[in-house]
């Protein structure tokens, strides 16, 4: 049998202060596993000096190669470009600041010898992360998971081994505003996960601020499910009636009871509270509009500058 090959995928962005860790302890890794590798970094349009020190590292070493994006596409479109650049028999995907322990990757390729195609690091324990982090990610996974029509496994990220299967059919979803977790899920095939610490960042901050997470959320639901769509279909329909009935208890209160006609107060609630919810699910639609548009525009998902130590 002849050796195989693991690809490791790595997404940078100015990760000056930790990539050279990064580089040491995964090489340390992978050293010591049976069979060939090759690194592929990603550098996101670093604005620091993760690109010097990864050129530099390249050159001490020809299988960790670079792609140097011309700009900051974002994590998920990083991690696209890998796999389509991987040449191994499985792909190994994690995060460049070390939150990822490298050596579970041992443990990953037991389990893809032993037949799995998708190997997926359930995050155990989160180490070092803020409350409002840990209890936004809690409740999203949940949250995902209610939604969507497909099983996506909950508290994982994107640490994880696919096989060469997989990553091909990823290469052929061309989709743009991907939530790739969701997608290796929906793909199928045997899957596994396994359980790990997940650790405090070696160095530096997360380069995940609210804005990029709330963005990664939304991705994960629209790509996944339509729900919202009929919940504010529902939520129509519930107002509507209450709507109707209310008109009834004012009709019988006028004819009926021969009350006066009072309630300016309500009418400016009614307004306020049916104008906000019908601008929400507005939005909603122009969520799922907006996603049709990027579609249609059928730009590349990236534009790589430069790639390095990838030639052939
Ligand atoms: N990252 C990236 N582009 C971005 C944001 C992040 O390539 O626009 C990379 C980052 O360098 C890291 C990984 O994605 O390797 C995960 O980011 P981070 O650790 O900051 O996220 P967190 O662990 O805090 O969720
Ligand atoms: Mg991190």
């Amino acid at each position: 049998m002849s050796k195989k090959l693991y690809s490791l995928i790595i997404p940078l962005y100015n990760e000056e202060d930790v990539a050279l860790e990064c580089v040491k302890r995964v090489t340390e890794v992978m050293e010591k596993i049976e069979g060939d590798y090759e690194v592929i970094f990603v550098n996101d349009g670093s604005k620091d000096k993760t690109m010097e020190i990864m050129i530099e590292q390249s050159k001490l070493n020809h299988k960790l190669k670079i792609i140097d994006f011309s700009r900051n596409f974002g994590h998920q479109i990083a991690i696209t470009a890998g796999m389509d650049y991987a040449k191994g028999d499985a792909v190994i995907v994690m995060d460049s600041d070390l939150q990822d322990p490298p050596e579970l990757i041992v443990e990953m390729i037991e389990k893809f010898n032993e037949g799995y195609d998708v190997v997926y690091a359930v995050r155990a324990k989160r180490k070092g992360e803020s409350l409002f982090k840990k209890v936004t990610a809690k409740a999203f996974y949940r949250f995902l998971r209610y939604m969507c029509n497909i099983d996506i496994p909950v508290d994982t990220g994107d640490f994880r081994l696919i096989s060469r299967k997989v990553c091909d059919v990823m290469k052929n979803l061309t989709e743009r505003n991907r939530y790739v977790r969701g997608l290796v899920a929906w793909v199928g095939f045997k899957q596994i996960g396994i359980e790990y610490e997940r650790e405090e960042r070696f160095a530096g901050v997360t380069k995940y601020p609210l804005k990029k997470m709330l963005k990664l959320s939304m991705d994960g639901i629209t790509s996944f499910s339509t729900k919202p769509l009929t919940v504010s279909k529902n939520l129509g329909i519930v107002l509507a009636l209450a709507g109707f009935i209310y008109a009834i208890v004012v009709i019988i209160q006028k004819f009926a009871l021969h009350m006066p006609n009072t309630g300016w107060a309500s009418i400016v609630v009614l307004i306020l509270i049916i104008g906000g919810v019908q601008l929400i699910m507005l939005g909603i639609v122009g969520e799922y509009i907006a996603r049709i548009f990027d579609e249609s525009k059928n730009r590349p998902l990236y534009i790589i500058n430069h790639k390095y130590n990838m030639d052939e």
